[in-house]
């Protein structure tokens, strides 16, 4: 009677272990984008290779409403549009992928972040731009890639797409979320036991995901600080405990900046945040953005100095970074993976 007892309490204990995610995920943020230009299928290749546990991308619309790959809603800054099409700028100097067909972007020649106004490298020790040949992908060929690759490296990489801007794409007439949630399903992502994590910047269409739109994958809600969302909603309104609970009623996972994992602007002052300490009461997963050996967080004074604070202190669930290869060698070096 006593051992059914003991053994029942045990079991009991260790049930909250158990609940936990079994080991921290590397995402590939816009691929291995530390070493090849961001969003290529390129890049994704070689995230793959280094190990990634998710590959992320951000998907944005065409003229002719075919999903693609790129960072921002406009494109001349990871491609040679302004050159190839110079007279379809907007008035504010922008050149949106929504304003070109898909046969117009397969034109483009997609290329290293360069800032638009001194066509210098945004990253200066990163892949030099204008080199070699690439192109800007749509979702379904990023998808078939993964997909391809998973089945000859017998490993499952998980897919990790943004939808991008969707109340301006409804503004412009385009329903982003339509149209790229019937793709995703239609490739085998679907539930939340798929290797998918589906993420958005604006609360009111992270519900409409999940309501409207009836999404029943894996959903994140991403967090911008000290700038309001294009729903009106800001960040810092969801870092209480009780926000986080509203939260949790349409999301699984909560996506900040880095400062708000750990404060402070040097390893001497940075603090851990309660961040993780109230999602993670709230059910929530928590994947930061974006870690970059190239341009460290100022809490950190080397890569390894930045995962052992975020790894081992603010235990986190994952988080983005552009150099997978880091965080891969960092947890397999301690038996994490
Ligand atoms: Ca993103």
């Amino acid at each position: 009677m006593m051992k059914t007892s003991l053994f029942v309490l045990l079991g009991i204990l260790a049930l909250p272990a158990l609940a936990q995610p079994a080991r921290p995920v590397v995402i590939a943020h816009r691929g291995a984008s530390g070493y090849l230009p961001e969003h290529t299928l390129e890049s994704k290749v070689l995230a793959h290779a280094m190990g990634a546990d998710f590959l992320e991308q951000d998907v944005a619309l065409t003229k002719d409403d075919v999903p693609i790959v790129i960072h921002d809603i406009y494109i001349e800054t990871i491609s040679d549009v302004a050159q190839r099409f110079p007279e379809r700028k907007r008035a504010n100097g922008h050149y949106y992928a929504l304003d070109f067909t898909l046969a117009e972007i397969k034109q483009l020649r997609a290329q290293e972040r360069v800032n638009p106004r001194t066509g210098q490298p945004v990253y200066p020790n990163r892949f030099p731009p204008g080199k070699s040949s690439f192109q800007i992908a749509t979702l379904e060929e990023e998808l078939q890639l993964i997909q391809g690759l998973n089945k000859t490296s017998r490993r499952v990489v998980g897919i990790y797409p943004e939808i991008k801007q969707p109340a301006w794409h409804r503004k412009e007439g385009h329903d982003i979320s339509r149209i790229v949630l019937p793709i995703l399903r239609r490739y085998g992502y679907a539930t939340k036991q798929d290797p998918c994590w589906v993420q958005c910047f604006e609360l009111d269409e992270v519900k409409r995901i999940r309501t409207e739109l009836g999404w029943e994958g894996r959903l994140l809600l991403l967090l911008a600080m000290n700038r309001k969302h294009p729903d009106g909603t800001s960040a810092e309104a969801w870092f209480t405990p009780a926000g986080m609970m509203e939260v949790a009623k349409v999301a699984d996972g909560i996506g900040p900046e880095l400062g708000a994992i750990v404060s402070g602007s040097s390893k001497a002052t940075r603090k851990v945040t309660d961040f993780v300490k109230h999602a993670h009461a709230a059910k929530l997963i928590v994947h930061p953005y974006t870690l970059r050996a190239d341009d460290l967080p100022k809490f950190a004074e080397s890569m390894d100095d930045a995962l052992e604070v975020l790894f081992a202190e603010a235990g986190l669930d994952g988080f983005f970074t552009d150099f997978p290869d880091l965080p891969v060698k960092w947890l397999t070096a301690r038996g994490l993976r």
